[in-house]
């Protein structure tokens, strides 16, 4: 099974992860609101989508995403 990764938007955002393999589905709860998001297991969609209404930790996801997977110097 292949299921170990956690998407990095539910990492940075969310708590509670729950996948469910039979069903293909995931759920997790975000950290701000406490509204608990579910998605196929496939996508993130919904989560990204939830954590847009949070402008200012999307934001903060963006940037984070962006000096994880790039390596391009920070200018701070
Ligand atoms: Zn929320």
């Amino acid at each position: 099974m292949m299921e170990g990764a956690i998407p990095k938007i539910i990492k940075f955002g969310f708590k509670d992860y729950v996948l469910d393999v039979g069903e293909k589905k995931r759920t997790a709860v975000c950290k701000v609101c406490n509204s608990k998001i579910r998605d196929m297991s496939t996508t993130t969609s919904n989560f990204i989508r939830h954590y847009k209404t949070h402008k200012e930790r999307y934001e903060e996801y963006i940037h984070t995403k962006g000096t994880f997977d790039a390596s391009q110097p920070q200018i701070s």
